[in-house]
């Protein structure tokens, strides 16, 4: 068998609540997901050995927490599948990384997703293998503009009209999505009433209304990044400054994105960032 590849395309977060704690400490959320431009490549070698080889574009700091062993959720991957078919297939993968680490981008949850793209045609019907890899897993594979519910497994696509324009930007600090978490549960309290608004969201995507947007884009984590890590505080601002008409942070940080009115806009507004942050990317989302 020849050699197989395959794209992993990061997550941004658009929008992100948290719904409910669940007594088994699971968080019940609603997202507003896309897949972007921003993609770690994945290459798979049937061996005799398994192996992780890892190379990349994000800093040697970042990379080396990419774990080489059987702990990386891309080797998890192919070993979950193994266990299924009851097969003893062995792999020598490498991932050539570009996604930040530790990002709330799903960098690995993508990775993840390639494998099982590469293996598993129909993957993407089953959520449940998928979900058994990471909370981000189902999205990653499923890549089109979505609104996700639950832990991760309820996916509804949306259609947000044209691709959207991007600025990602990663200030090089990793946060761990279980310590924002943690951080976040301690002064969680369950709204008694709560009025969605992840449709009007959609709808001012779709419409370009972009005021509606900078108002509706929201993510509940953000103030909680934040606290555990000040430095996240300013890149908000600093994307607005350089002409997004919205900016968030995606998942549970560290990285932040700003929307913007068509490619130019956002790689005018990058090329003023660049410098300032480790990773400043313009980008497209993947429709
Ligand atoms: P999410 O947004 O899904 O919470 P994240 O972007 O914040 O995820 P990841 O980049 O996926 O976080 O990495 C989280 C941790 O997973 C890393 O610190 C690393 O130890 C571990 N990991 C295992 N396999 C991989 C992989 N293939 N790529 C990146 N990290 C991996």
């Amino acid at each position: 068998m020849s050699v197989l590849k395959e794209i992993a395309n990061a997550k941004v977060n658009l929008s992100l609540r948290v719904i409910d704690v669940q007594s088994n400490g699971f968080h019940d959320l609603e997202m507003l997901n896309i897949c972007v431009g921003l993609s770690d490549h994945i290459e798979l070698k049937p061996s005799d050995e398994n192996s992780v080889h890892i190379s990349g574009s994000i800093d040697e700091e970042m990379l080396a927490l990419v774990p080489t062993d059987e702990t990386n959720i891309a080797h998890r991957a192919t070993a979950l599948l193994s266990e299924l078919r009851h097969d003893d297939a062995k792999w020598e993968i490498h991932i050539d990384k570009n996604i930040p680490v530790g990002a709330g981008l799903g960098g690995g949850s993508a990775d993840a997703a390639a494998v099982l793209r590469l293996l598993d045609g129909n993957t993407k019907s089953n959520i449940e293998l998928a979900l058994q890899l990471g909370a981000d897993v189902p999205y990653c594979v499923f890549e089109k503009p979505a609104i996700v519910r639950g832990v991760g497994e309820i996916i509804e696509a949306v259609d947000l009209g044209d691709t959207l324009n991007l600025v990602i930007v990663n200030p090089g600090i990793a946060l761990s999505t279980k310590d924002v978490f943690a951080a976040f549960d301690r002064h969680f309290v369950k709204k008694t009433s709560q009025n969605s608004s992840i449709n009007a969201l959609c709808e001012s995507l779709n419409l370009k209304n972009y005021k509606r947007v900078s108002e509706l884009l929201v993510n509940d984590l953000e103030f909680t990044a934040c606290s555990l890590k000040p430095e996240l505080n300013r890149i908000k601002s600093d994307l607005v400054e350089s002409g997004a008409f919205a900016a968030a942070m995606s998942g549970s940080g560290s990285s932040f994105f700003g929307l913007f009115s068509s490619f130019e806009a956002a790689e005018k507004g990058a090329s003023t960032l660049v410098g300032q942050y480790p990773l400043v990317h313009a980008c497209r989302s993947i429709i």
